[in-house]
C-alpha cells in the first residue's frame, strides 16, 4: 500500500474537511510523520518513511515554483502537528517563508536541509564566473543589477546536485531519528543516501557524453550554480536575474544574453518544467533560428507516471535531455 502522498493545496483542504483516500496515512495513524516542502525533497522524504514503513506527504506538487509555492494559514496546523517538517531553506521557498514563520511560532519543527549541505556562496560562485568570462569581451549583464535584492548569501538550488541530496537523505533521516525516537530513520536515510550515490554516478556517465568546450549552459533563472559545480559545466548567462524566478529582465540584459550565445556558438538554451517559457521562447527566437529551446526538470519533479516523477528519475531525465543537446 502506498502511503505517500501529496498534499496539494486541494487535498490539504480536503484533509482539513473530512480526509480523503489520496492522503489517508497507514492505519491508526492521524498524520504524516513529516512533511517535506518541494517535491524533489518529499520523494527522498517518502523514500526514507516508506522504509521505515511509516508515511509522509508533500506540500508542493510537479509544476510548483518552489520560489511562488504558498499555503494559507488553514493548511498551517497541518504542519505543527506532524514531528518534522523537512524544508530546503536558505529563501528558496519565498512565498512558504510566513507560513512556516507562523508553524514554527505554533510549535512546528522545520528542518532546513540546505544549510547542512556545504552551500556555495554567491560571491564565491559570481568570482569563478568574472574568471571563467575574464577573456570574453561581453558581458552578462544580469549579476550587477540582481546583487541588491532578492538572493542572500547563498544560493539555495542544492537539489540540481545528486550528490549534496544522497547527504540530506542522511541528515534527513538522523533528524527523523531524533525527533521520533525511532532508530529505524537512521538505517533508512542511509539506505535511500546509498541509492542516490549510485543515481549520482549515472548521471555523471550520461553527462560523459559531451566535450569539454560543449559544457556551456544558458537557462531560465540561476538555478543550475550546483549543477555546473558538481558536474563540470560552465553558466554563460541566464535569462531571469536574481536568483529567483519573478525578476524581469530589461532589454540589455536580453541583448547581452543574445552576444553570449551568437559569440560561444552556444545552440541550445535550458527551460524548466516550473517556469513559463515564454521569456527563454523569446531569447532563442532573438538569437537565432538555429537555437532550440530544451525544457528541463528543476523547479520540482515531473508528472506522476512519469520516469521524472521521483527526484531519481528526475535528475537522470535531466542528464540524458542535456546529453542529448549537447553531445
Ligand atoms: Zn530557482
Amino acid at each position: 500500500m502506498r502511503v505517500r502522498a501529496l498534499l496539494t493545496v486541494p487535498v490539504l483542504a480536503a484533509l482539513a474537511a473530512c480526509g480523503t483516500p489520496a492522503a489517508a496515512p497507514a492505519s491508526g495513524q492521524s498524520d504524516p510523520v513529516a512533511i517535506a516542502t518541494t517535491t524533489q525533497l518529499g520523494s527522498i522524504l517518502g523514500d526514507i518513511t516508506d522504509c521505515a514503513g511509516t508515511s509522509s506527504a508533500t506540500l508542493m506538487g510537479p509544476g510548483d515554483d518552489p520560489h511562488e509555492f504558498s499555503v494559507s494559514s488553514a493548511q498551517v496546523a497541518q504542519l505543527v502537528r506532524t514531528k518534522l517538517v523537512v524544508a530546503s531553506g536558505l529563501g528558496l521557498e519565498q512565498g512558504l517563508e510566513s507560513a512556516l514563520g507562523n508553524a514554527a511560532a505554533d510549535g512546528a519543527t522545520i528542518y532546513e536541509v540546505a544549510p547542512d549541505l556545504d552551500p556555495l556562496a554567491y560571491a564565491d560562485i559570481e568570482a569563478a564566473q568574472a574568471a571563467q568570462h575574464a577573456g570574453h569581451t561581453h558581458a552578462t549583464g544580469s549579476e550587477e543589477h540582481s546583487d541588491e535584492h532578492d538572493h542572500g548569501t547563498y544560493d539555495p538550488h542544492v537539489h540540481m546536485d545528486v550528490g549534496r541530496m544522497a547527504t540530506a537523505a542522511e541528515k534527513i533521516g538522523a533528524r527523523l531519528a531524533a525527533e521520533t525516537g525511532d532508530d529505524r530513520y537512521t538505517s533508512c536515510g542511509a539506505e535511500v543516501a546509498g541509492e542516490l550515490r549510485a543515481t549520482d554516478a549515472e548521471v555523471r556517465q550520461i553527462l560523459s557524453a559531451i566535450p569539454t568546450e560543449k559544457r556551456i549552459l544558458i537557462t531560465d533563472h540561476e538555478a543550475y550554480n550546483y549543477f555546473a559545480d558538481a558536474y563540470g559545466f560552465e553558466i554563460a548567462g541566464v535569462v531571469i536575474p536574481g536568483g529567483s524566478t519573478d525578476a524581469q529582465p530589461n532589454s540589455a540584459d536580453l541583448a547581452g544574453l543574445v552576444e553570449v550565445i551568437r559569440e560561444d556558438g552556444v545552440s541550445v538554451v535550458f527551460s524548466n518544467n516550473t517556469v513559463n517559457p515564454r521569456l527563454v521562447d523569446a531569447l532563442a527566437a532573438e538569437a537565432g533560428t538555429d537555437v532550440q529551446v530544451v525544457q528541463l526538470y528543476e523547479g520540482s519533479v515531473g508528472e506522476p507516471g512519469t520516469d521524472a516523477a521521483t527526484y531519481a528519475g528526475m535528475m537522470l531525465a535531466d542528464a540524458r535531455l542535456v546529453a542529448d543537446a549537447l553531445a
